[in-house]
């Protein structure tokens, strides 16, 4: 792998949680969340997206009708 600031990044996406880049020469997403930087190859962010919004849903569900979140979580929540 080359040293990380060889390779210019392309800003994708960028709001007040973070922000994500997009290296080509390594075909890598790299997120910045706070302190925190995650690096994923490009096929795996449309996964890491459904899992966020999956997880950002139930999160909803969950606030909402917490006491029935059990039964919600089971029937609406089910890992495939
Ligand atoms: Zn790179």
């Amino acid at each position: 792998m080359s040293p990380k600031n060889q390779h210019s990044r392309i800003l994708l996406s960028k709001n007040e949680s973070g922000a994500v880049g997009f290296c080509e020469a390594c075909d890598v997403v790299e997120m910045e969340i706070g302190a925190i930087s995650l690096r994923v190859d490009s096929l795996s962010l449309d996964l890491l997206s459904r899992l966020l919004n999956e997880a950002a849903q139930c999160l909803k569900i969950l606030k909402v009708e917490k006491a029935g979140f059990i039964q919600t979580a089971l029937t609406e929540c089910n890992l495939h």
